[in-house]
This record gives C-alpha cells, structure tokens and sequence, in this order.
C-alpha cells in the first residue's frame, strides 16, 4: 500500500471550471483539424504539483501536473550538460498562460521552467536535485474530463533517487566477489567475423581466463555463464536475458561487475579494446580507467579508451561494473589473434591486472559513495 501524505510547505495551484469546459471544446475541435501543422493545437495554462511521502518506505515522490487547453504529445529525455534536467518536449502546444518558471520542493527538483520551442511545440525543463535514472520518472497525459472539471493533462512523476551507497573498499583481489560476464551465449552467437568466428566463444574463453586466474588470487567469482547457454533460456527478449546477467551480481551483491564483449564494425579496418563504464557510483570509470590501461599494453590492439555508456548491464547492476570490448572481430588480423590462447591468455591478465589495481585505488580513495 502506498501511503500519501502531503508536504507541509507546498503551493498548490488549481485549475479554474471555466478553464476546464473550454479547453475541452477546444480539444475536440482540434482533432478534426489534424492536418493543419502550423496551427498551435493547445496551449500550457497551468501548472501545479505536490510531493507524496510514504512514511513507512521513507520514500517520495514528486508530482507536476500540467493543465494543457487540448491533446498533446510528450517526449521525456534525461541529460546532465546544464546539471541535472528531465526535459520534456510537448508536441502541438505553445507556452500559454503558465507562468515562465515555478520554484519546486528543492528535494527532489529545483524548479520547471516552460520554454517556448518554435510556433508549435514547447518545452518544460525540470531542473532536478539530483541526476535520476530513466526508471526514476514517469511521464503521461490524461484526457479532460468533464464531469470533474478538468482539462487536459500532463502529469509528470520524478521520484527521489534512493541514497548512493557507502563503499570502503580495501586493496588486493583476495575474498573479493567478483562477477564476470561473458558477452552472447546460447541461441546467441553476438558479432561473428569475416572467418566465422563467433563472439561468444571468444569471450566465454577469456571469462574462464579471468575466473582462474582471480581464483588463484583468492576472489570469489560469478560466472554469468560458464558454457555456451543463454543465461535467462533459449530465444529469451533482450531485457530479460541481460537482466538475468545483472541479477547474478545483484543478488550475490558483488563488489565489481566485469562485461566481456568483442566489438565489430562495417569497417574491417577498425580495431582495437575500449572499455565502457556508466557513473552510477563514484567508481565506476574508475573501474574502466584500471582495466583499460591494462588492456592497452596487449601488443596488436589499438587502445581506444575508455568511454561513458547507458549499456544495461553496466546501468543496471548495483555495483560499480564495465564492459570491455576487447578488439573487432569483424578486423581480419584481429579475429585472427582473438583466436589464438595466448591472446585471450593476455586479455584475462589485463582485466584481472586492472581489477587488482582498481582495488588498490579505491582503498587509498577511502570511504565514499
Ligand atoms: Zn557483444
């Protein structure tokens, strides 16, 4: 059950009936005329919003409600370029009567400010506290609804993202949970290179690598798989087969989480190892950094770097985790080197290098989120 109880210092804006009949009127006007682009369908008349808590859960939510004087289309995307924003884009509707900008809780987000676009379209920018994940937000519309007075609606739900978790990690690989994916498996083979060979054997290769070796170094690993299956079952949909990887590191609660892949291009002349990370924890390029700089020594490889990406299993694992690429297989030498044990001997030493000295820094980093 979802308990709601209303926050003491909020400013609540209602909408007028009046507003409410006419914008309903002009609503079913509108969509006859369908066609005609370049006349603005609706207008932004009015914003209020409310914080819900759950007192039990220690949870809470924010809740913009923005009356429009007919249908719209929305269009929610996150970005961090200006500090943190949920940028909603609203197709057919200029700025109408809302005000420019209105202050928020300062919890959860700072402010909404309504932009207008171009003749057509406009803009309402939340300025968020903190950055949140795309599972933190949800945006929809409601239709109007005459017998209660109300007009079209875009409802805008942000809830407050959980706090970040305390690491205090300590130096060496010993009693370390340590996951490993291996990229593919199963019903799916993932890149395959101009001499067929198959990204998912080369990984689970240098996976098992990395598993002997970090065992050797006293770690515990989990393996997301260990021979050629689909982890979550044959012909599974792509969510569920990477959320069944992720939630091997999860419920194990694993202090890294390390995602092998081999890269491929159109063009055969692209090579070399990248690593990928996604900054949900303080560590996690820090994590990247560390592999990275190790699989750049392997002779043959490009080093590429290491780059942020929304990639699910380095978004959706708890802990700070990477996706290293190591190498094209769509480049003929590279495929051809991929192949070769002592390559994918090197590959495992680099990664397992890298984790050892991840470790260490972030021991003399100290405690942190
Ligand atoms: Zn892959």
């Amino acid at each position: 059950m979802y308990r709601i109880v209303l926050s003491f210092l909020l400013l609540m804006v209602f909408m007028t009936p009046q507003a409410g009949i006419a914008a309903t009127l002009k609503g079913n006007v509108s969509s006859t005329v369908d066609n005609v682009a370049s006349v603005p369908k609706a207008e932004l008349a009015n914003v209020r919003w409310l914080v819900h808590k759950d007192a039990v859960e220690g949870t809470s939510k924010l809740r913009l409600v923005i009356d429009t004087t007919g249908p719209v289309k929305i269009n929610g995307t996150l970005s961090e370029n200006d500090g943190p924003q949920l940028t909603i884009d609203v197709k057919d509707a200029v700025v109408g009567k809302v005000d420019d900008s209105v202050s928020l809780d300062g919890e959860i987000a700072d402010k909404v400010t309504f932009i207008k676009k171009d003749a057509t379209n406009s803009q309402v920018v939340v300025n968020l506290s903190n950055m949140i994940d795309d599972s933190d937000y949800k945006i929809f519309t409601l239709p109007s609804d005459i017998s209660s007075n109300k007009t079209f609606r875009v409802v805008i739900d942000i809830n407050k993202p959980l706090p970040k978790k305390i690491y205090n990690f300590t130096p060496g690989l010993k009693d370390k949970v340590i996951a490993i994916d291996a990229g593919h498996g199963g019903s799916d083979s993932g890149a395959v290179g101009p001499n067929k060979t198959q990204e998912k054997r080369i990984t689970l290769a240098v996976a098992q690598n990395v598993k002997t070796l970090l065992e050797r170094a006293g770690a515990k690993v989990l393996m997301t798989r260990q021979t050629d299956v689909d982890v979550y079952g044959p012909n599974a949909s792509a969510v569920d087969e990477l959320q069944a990887r992720t939630k091997v590191a999860n419920d194990n609660k694993a202090d890294v989480f390390v995602s092998i892949h081999i890269n491929a291009f159109t063009n055969p002349l692209a090579g070399g190892t990248a690593t990928y990370y996604y900054q949900k924890t303080g560590y996690d390029a820090m994590l990247a950094k560390n592999i990275q700089d190790n699989l750049a020594k392997i002779d043959g490889f490009q080093d590429r770097g290491i780059n942020s990406a929304r990639f699910y299993v380095i978004k959706r694992t708890e802990m700070p985790a990477v996706l290293a690429e190591l190498g094209f297989i769509s480049n003929p030498n590279e495929e051809k080197m991929l192949n070769l044990p002592q390559v994918q001997q090197q590959m495992g030493q680099s990664i397992v290098r890298g984790l050892e000295n991840f470790f260490a820094q972030a021991a003399r980093k100290g405690g942190g989120s």
